[in-house]
């Protein structure tokens, strides 16, 4: 069993690698591995509610990231009994409950919402994905058909107040206040588990059958992962689901932590940055790169080509940071992001309660 572990939530396997998103997150997760001395697990979203993807999709897919040298790979679809298990235990134990619910739902099966789950999407300002709304009422996304209010039966995880109320153990703290709202979305409220569509993922309880939501089973993973110190390493635009898996941690009693990544928008700048991390020559300058550029203390950034240009020029592959920033000659807002980022590792580490990064 490892000590740490460093997790990234499950990667949809894309044709195109265009946003330089799924890369970043992975040079973080590997970097803050080898800091923390500690593995990194790389996931694959093999699993999906409306196509499956094959083994060749998937291995190519993996390919990508053969850059990526210290990480463990693992699929979604290896964890269906385990979390099967624990569906299982909170529904004896009565956290997950079978309820009866009013439900947008569409002919094609695709969009399916209860009234519940809109009240709060619209709360927390969140995308509702399948469904969306104009003057004339909810239509689906997929055919564009007007939703129909029916009563369905699913799986619901009863939210608790108690473990809802608790911290999140989150770097960079500013997410926390973040947090609030989805909390007061959430009090007192279900969370539907279950959809009437075939997900490929079906439960049997009491006798009756439930297809698992697979945006919701993935959210079970962190917490079935064997290791002392669990740390999940995101993008902070999956700050809702990261808030979710802080929940079932809460609810499960297990410790785990949140390290919130910047989203990079940039596909240009990014793809130069990746083609020249994959150049081992250029490793370990590129690695801080990634993390300095980045700066953990904003949701969007665009690296900047200075930033990027500076690097891809540099013969000192010295990546200890201090020494970074000393010799570094670079335009004053990337200064602010590279103090912003020391102050960011003490506070990390105060988060995740490890001390030494490790000397490299
Ligand atoms: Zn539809």
């Amino acid at each position: 069993m490892g000590e740490v572990s460093f997790i990234s939530l499950p990667f949809q396997p894309m044709k195109s690698m265009k946003t330089p998103f799924y890369f970043s997150t992975a040079i973080m997760g590997e970097y803050l591995a080898s800091l923390f001395d500690g593995e990194y697990y790389l996931g694959i979203n093999s699993l999906h509610s409306f196509k499956q993807y094959s083994d060749e999709e998937c291995n190519e897919f993996v390919e990508k990231f053969d850059f990526i040298n210290r990480k463990k790979i693992y699929f979604d679809a290896d964890y269906i009994e385990p979390i099967k298990e624990i569906i299982q235990k909170l529904y004896v134990a009565g956290d997950i409950q079978i309820r009866t619910e009013s439900t947008a739902v569409c002919d094609c099966g695709r969009a399916e919402i209860t009234e519940s789950e809109i009240k709060r999407f619209n709360e927390i300002n969140m995308d509702m994905q399948l469904a969306g709304e104009d003057e004339e009422g909810l239509k689906c996304r997929v055919c564009g058909n007007k939703l129909e209010f029916k009563l369905r039966k699913s799986l619901f995880l009863k939210i608790k107040e108690e473990e809802l109320n608790e911290k999140m153990n989150i770097h960079p703290d500013y997410l926390n206040s973040d947090v609030n709202h989805f909390r007061k979305s959430l009090q007192g409220s279900f969370l539907r588990i279950s959809r009437e569509r075939n997900t490929g993922v079906v439960i049997n309880l009491d006798g009756q059958e439930f297809n698992l939501d697979i945006d919701m089973l993935w959210k079970f993973i962190p917490i079935c992962i064997e290791s002392s110190k669990i740390i999940v390493v995101s993008s902070v635009k999956h700050l809702f689901p990261l808030y979710i898996i802080n929940y079932l941690a809460k609810i499960m009693d297990k410790e785990v932590y949140f390290v919130g990544l910047p989203f990079i928008q940039t596909s240009e700048i990014g793809e130069k940055v990746m083609d020249f991390y994959k150049d081992n020559a250029h490793r370990n300058s590129l690695r801080l790169l990634v993390d300095l550029g980045i700066g953990w203390n904003k949701k969007n950034i665009m690296l900047q080509e200075s930033t990027c240009k500076y690097f891809m020029s540099s013969k000192d592959k010295n990546n200890e940071l201090i020494d970074f920033i000393y010799k570094a000659k670079v335009e004053n807002e990337d200064w602010n992001l590279m103090k912003k980022s020391i102050i960011s590792y003490t506070h990390l580490q105060r988060v995740i309660g490890i001390k030494k990064l490790q000397n490299k």
